[in-house]
């Protein structure tokens, strides 16, 4: 059996013009524009990309965005600061701070001091504590725009054996409580495994559906799959770069030997990527009709 390739990009771009059509309707309906601000400390290279593709897909859906970049030696209080500023600017209706921040700065007390209402990244532990309990909230955009894959693809994940490579508060972590609840989309029988799990291929191989965030490139194995399995590849790891100094990225699975084994796979880059911005944009728009009490 080969594959069926789960296209993260193709069903992004679907989201994306729903998102955009959102945006749409509250400025002219309701004359609301939705605005996300993001927070940077410090010049590290990849979360200067991140942050400038946050802004990009703001700027391609009409969503007001501003980016507030700041010296890496910026003191804890003067981001705390910043934060409390942006939760009292009614123009902003999500707040992201770009993760990691520097070392001196204590990252958890800088999510804690978001307003919950505009916590689009869904770490603060309103958010994650109404996700654990079922209850409407932000959910965390990588694992949300997995549990969306699985939908718009199709997969049904009603009693589905899942399981979870990683534990990680932004990707593991909430991806089990997400696809256990008792809900449409999910319902799943959930493990979680980690570094100290035994017998890591003896859980993998009972999967009906993997999804692998470990961080670790080509970790997951065609012998430690079952035929048929559905494998969300979430990693993304460098391995090298081109003659033309292009980066070489592969996931947390052996795409090439899963896919033969695999009824349907998401690939690295153009899988769970993609969906992480526009679930982000989502959130935001969400949060833009939390706010002029729409939602
Ligand atoms: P992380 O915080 O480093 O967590 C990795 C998890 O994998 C940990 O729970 C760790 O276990 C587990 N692990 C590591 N080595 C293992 C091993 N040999 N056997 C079993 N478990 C092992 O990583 P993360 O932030 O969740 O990210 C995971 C991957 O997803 C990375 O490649 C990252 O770049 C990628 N990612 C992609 C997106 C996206 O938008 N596409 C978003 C977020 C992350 P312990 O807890 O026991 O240490």
């Amino acid at each position: 059996m080969t594959a069926r390739i789960i296209s993260g990009t193709e069903i992004a771009r679907q989201i994306t013009e729903e998102v955009r059509q959102e945006v749409e309707n509250l400025k002219t309906r309701h004359g609301i524009t939705p605005g996300l601000a993001t927070v940077l400390v410090g010049a590290d290279p990849a979360s200067q990309v991140y942050v400038g593709a946050k802004a990009k897909a703001c700027a391609n859906l009409g969503i007001y965005s501003e980016r507030h970049d700041l010296p890496s030696n910026t003191s804890e209080a003067a981001l705390l600061e910043l934060v409390e500023k942006l939760n009292r600017d009614p123009r902003i209706h999500g707040i992201l701070v770009q993760s990691p921040p520097p070392p001196h700065i204590n990252e958890s007390k800088i999510i804690f001091a978001i307003d919950p209402r505009k916590d689009v990244d869904g770490f603060h532990p309103v958010s994650v504590g109404r996700m654990v309990i079922g209850e409407p909230g932000f959910l965390p955009c990588t694992p949300h725009g997995i549990q969306v894959l699985l939908e718009r693809s199709g997969v049904n994940t009603e009693g589905a054996e899942v399981v979870v490579v990683g534990r990680s508060n932004i990707v593991g972590k909430p991806i089990a409580n997400i696809m256990l609840q008792k809900a449409k989309g999910a319902n799943s029988t959930v493990t979680i495994c980690h570094s100290a799990t035994r017998d890591m291929a003896g859980h993998t191989r009972r999967a009906d559906i993997i999804i692998a965030a470990i961080g670790k490139p080509k970790f997951i194995t065609a012998d430690m799959v079952k035929e048929g399995v559905v494998v969300i590849d979430v990693g993304v790891n460098e391995i090298g770069k081109t003659t033309e100094g292009k980066r070489i990225l592969v996931g947390d699975v052996d795409f090439d030997t899963v896919k033969e084994k695999a009824g349907a796979i998401t690939p690295v880059p153009g899988g769970v990527g993609p969906m992480t911005i526009v679930m982000l944009m989502s959130n935001t728009v969400r949060a833009a009709r939390m706010a002029a009490g729409l939602d």
